[in-house]
């Protein structure tokens, strides 16, 4: 960039995909290409599965092709049948609940809590009380933070309730010195262009449960059942990941602590030049987490709102995006029954997402931090 005015326009990203300056990837691709093994399956996907199970100390997982449909098969390992009633997180992507719908199971959706931003496990002890059988819980790790596993597992494991987490955001993260995405019976994470390692898009389910995850491939690739022929006794679904996209997924993986060193780099510069500006504060920090910090998030509770902060940044071409707007506000799932009070709710409408790229040179962040501060030195 040798003219000055592209700088100051250059379009700012949310968070982009960010490939390994060696070129990791494309040997990974290279690799599969020079065996052929295009499709279906192949070395990568069973390579990108090993790593990460490793990675995340859990015993087994399944490269699937999105993290939408890693929850779909999840919640059928769980054994959810329709008319289940199924407890998720109201603040959150609607990739986490729309599952639910697909089992024909009923959401219930539960408030946050101030402390992690996700699932309060008061509210989710309540509700798991109050009903006679519920089919599994979907607890989610928001922006990388984690939630409070200590208790949540203990709940979920006295109401005898499978326990899916969507760690979507997190990879990278550990929280009381265990990875995120180990946590309850199934991990689930997504590998979408926007998330802290992509494989242009993909998912994957991981678990302790050998035979469960067998079972996830199984449904994956068709449900073909052992058979010369094509033989089918159960349901099935194309949700194989391709031997191509795991070979990103392999060589995202080499640089996925340079990605969480760099995002953590944000977060304190933001912290650092923000933090004194009034009503601003900060995603919550808690004691024996180190969150990936996958987005930057702050709250907005003075001079000037999220809607204007958001505002200001587009005029001048860089993202910015509110917190999740929660489940229970959503036109599709207000039917469903919600516990909680306002919670998500004024997270939703306080909150700022501050571009995480982890392209972001210092120059850019400089740029931000500026454009923000005139906000407050013109209110
Ligand atoms: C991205 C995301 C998903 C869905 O992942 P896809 O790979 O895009 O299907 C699910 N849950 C959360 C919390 C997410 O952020």
């Amino acid at each position: 960039m040798s003219n000055n005015e592209n700088v100051e326009n250059e379009h700012i990203w949310l968070a982009s995909p960010h490939m390994s300056d060696e070129g990791f990837e494309k040997e990974y691709i290279e690799e599969a290409f020079a065996t052929n093994w295009i499709a279906p399956l192949g070395k990568n996907v069973n390579e990108f599965e090993i790593e990460l199970a490793a990675l995340i100390d859990r015993k087994a997982a399944a490269a699937l092709v999105s993290g939408t449909s890693a929850i779909h098969l999840a919640l059928k390992a769980a054994k959810v049948r329709p008319g289940d009633r199924v407890l998720c997180q109201s603040l959150t992507f609607s990739a986490s609940a729309n599952p639910i719908l697909y089992e024909q199971a009923v959401p219930v959706f539960i408030d946050s809590s101030p402390d992690t931003w996700n699932i309060d496990p008061d509210l989710l002890e309540e509700a798991l009380k109050s009903y006679d059988h519920v089919g599994a819980v979907i607890v989610v790790d928001l922006y990388g933070l984690g939630s409070d596993y200590e208790r949540i597992e203990a709940i979920c494991q006295k109401y005898n309730v499978p326990l899916i987490e969507d760690a979507a955001e997190a990879l990278g993260s550990v929280y009381q010195n265990r990875p995120a995405g180990s946590f309850g019976d199934f991990g689930i994470l997504s590998f979408n262009g926007n998330k802290i390692i992509t494989t242009s898009g993909g998912g994957m389910v991981l678990s302790n449960n050998q035979k469960a995850i067998n079972k996830i491939k199984f449904w994956a690739a068709q449900s073909r059942d052992l058979a010369k022929h094509y033989e089918h006794s159960e349901l099935g679904y194309n949700y194989r990941l391709s031997n191509v996209l795991a070979g990103i997924g392999r060589g995202q993986l080499k640089v996925l602590s340079d990605r969480v060193s760099k995002k953590q780099e944000i977060y304190h510069y933001y912290r650092e030049h923000l933090q004194g500006l009034e009503g601003v504060s900060f995603m919550p920090e808690v004691e024996g987490h180190s969150p990936n910090y996958w987005l930057t998030s702050i709250l907005l509770d003075g001079p000037v709102s999220a809607s204007q902060l958001i505002q200001h940044l587009a005029d001048h071409n860089i993202d910015a995006r509110k917190l999740w707007k929660p489940m229970h506000l959503q036109p599709i799932f207000q039917k469903y029954d919600f516990w909680g009070s306002d919670v998500s709710e004024r997270l939703f409408q306080t909150g700022v997402c501050l571009p995480s790229d982890t392209k972001m040179t210092l120059k850019q962040m400089e740029r931000i931090v500026a454009l923000i501060k005139q906000l407050w030195d013109r209110s």
